[in-house]
């Protein structure tokens, strides 16, 4: 990388969510190994990241790679339309087994705002051939769902800017955030207007969807499993869909292979993708039940209308079944377990600093709140220099690192965050 092709790509590429007159800069990287990133000046840094919750393994893994590497041989892709090969079937057979066990159809796409696309999509369509149109989608506000259009309406009003799309995109229905945490008691005062919501707009409403356990990018909040025992048994007495999009905490992040395991429920649609390859390749993947599948097919359409160009393209579908081969070894347990308690333990004290709101822990998660907004730039900067690679956003600073990830290295990204939060100049003034 030469200085020209860092102000070509200044000049040029756009970033995820990033001013294309004032960037912050990119770091190049050039290679990456196991919990490591090799920048192009030769520096190293320890991923707390896990490339947004995908690199569960770490990089260049060998297993990982051979997979992609001998399907390569075969053919990298063809068409799905009329056509099915052993990639998709064996990662099917695969997700269908280690899913709930009402799940067994699955559907394949491209990302994970496609999988939610699918989702609701379903959704619709179940209720159109049930002849009962319904046209709306209940769910929590601090959510995050993806970028595109069906996802984005049910995504944080506030946080994706919904005033910017008035007119264009579809009004959901939005309850308050849950207040009970994941390691606090039960509120029964938490469900009052999520109750009312469902029962004033009980015949509007196709599905709920909901990211189980931990509403990841719309603010890292981890809630109480009653919450989802309550919506479970509310999606049933009332007939309406239950969506759990466990794109960000499926495959054992949060300590269970799936977050709904945490409440001992099942959804009637279930979104993956991200880890869902490894962290190798882009695939994501909608399961649902027989019903939702056969009153669908039964419909005035006859078939779900959907059919991305790159369906079950057998090259991620060869990696992402070797990932699960990873996770059926059960490894990912401990591993996630040790990274767990590293993290209450190295994380804990910075409670006690003032610039901290919160500190939340969950499995493989750790997340450090902060009062006030931090300066990305500076803070970023700061990471780097400490070895460490950690992409805060608004008041969060958080740690996902790959599930290999060794105690010593761990306890550089833990201690670049207690080193961040007590300096002031991390902080917007
Ligand atoms: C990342 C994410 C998505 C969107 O996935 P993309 O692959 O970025 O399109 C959807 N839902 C949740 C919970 C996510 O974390």
């Amino acid at each position: 990388m030469t200085p020209d092709d860092l102000a070509f790509d200044q000049r040029h590429i756009w970033h995820p969510y990033t001013s294309m007159t004032s960037p912050l800069p990119v770091y190049p990287v050039v290679r990456a190994e196991g919990c490591e990133l090799f920048l192009a000046s030769g520096e190293r840094l320890v991923d707390g990241m896990s490339s947004w919750w995908a690199a569960i393994h770490g990089y260049n893994h060998p297993q990982l790679n051979a997979a992609m590497k001998s399907q390569i041989d075969a053919m990298s892709h063809v068409m799905f339309g009329g056509i099915t090969h052993a990639p998709a079937v064996s990662l099917c057979r695969k997700l269908v087994a280690m899913t709930p066990a009402p799940l067994e159809c699955v559907f394949l796409a491209d990302s994970g705002s496609v999988a939610v696309e699918v989702a609701m999509k379903m959704a619709l369509q179940y209720w159109q051939a049930k002849g009962e149109p319904r046209q709306r989608f209940l769910t929590f506000r601090h959510g995050y769902h993806g970028d595109t259009f069906g996802a984005m309406s049910v995504c944080d009003p506030d946080n994706s800017m919904h005033s910017l799309w008035q007119g264009y995109l579809q009004e959901n229905l939005f309850a308050p955030a849950p207040q009970s945490r994941m390691d606090g008691e039960w509120d029964e005062r938490d469900m009052v207007a999520f109750a009312r919501l469902m029962a004033a707009h009980r015949h509007e409403i196709a599905a709920v969807i909901v990211e189980p356990i931990v509403q990841g990018a719309g603010g890292m909040r981890m809630y109480h499993p009653e919450w989802l025992r309550r919506i479970r048994k509310m999606c049933d007495r009332e007939g309406i869909l239950l969506i759990a999009d466990e794109i960000a905490t499926g495959f054992g992040r949060t300590g269970r292979l799936f977050a709904c395991e945490h409440a001992g429920i099942a959804p009637d649609i279930l979104c993956l993708g991200k880890a869902l390859t490894g962290g190798t390749m882009t695939l994501s993947a909608t399961l649902t039940t027989r019903d939702v599948a056969d009153t669908i097919s039964h419909g005035e359409a006859g078939c779900f209308m959907h059919g991305p160009t790159f369906m079950g393209n057998p090259l991620a579908c060869a990696v992402a079944s070797a990932s699960l081969s990873l996770l059926e070894s059960g490894e990912w347990q401990q591993q996630v377990a040790g990274i767990e308690a590293q993290l209450r333990a190295e994380l804990s004290p910075v409670r006690a600093c003032e610039n901290v709101a919160d500190v939340r822990v969950l499995g493989a998660i750790g997340v450090v709140e902060t009062t006030r907004p931090v300066n990305m730039a500076a803070l970023q900067q700061f990471f780097v220099a400490q070895g460490v690679w950690i992409r805060p956003f608004g008041k969060l600073i958080y740690l996902m690192p790959p599930y290999i990830i060794q105690p010593d290295q761990l306890r550089r990204l833990t201690q670049a965050v207690k080193d961040a939060v007590r300096n002031e100049a991390m902080f917007i003034a």
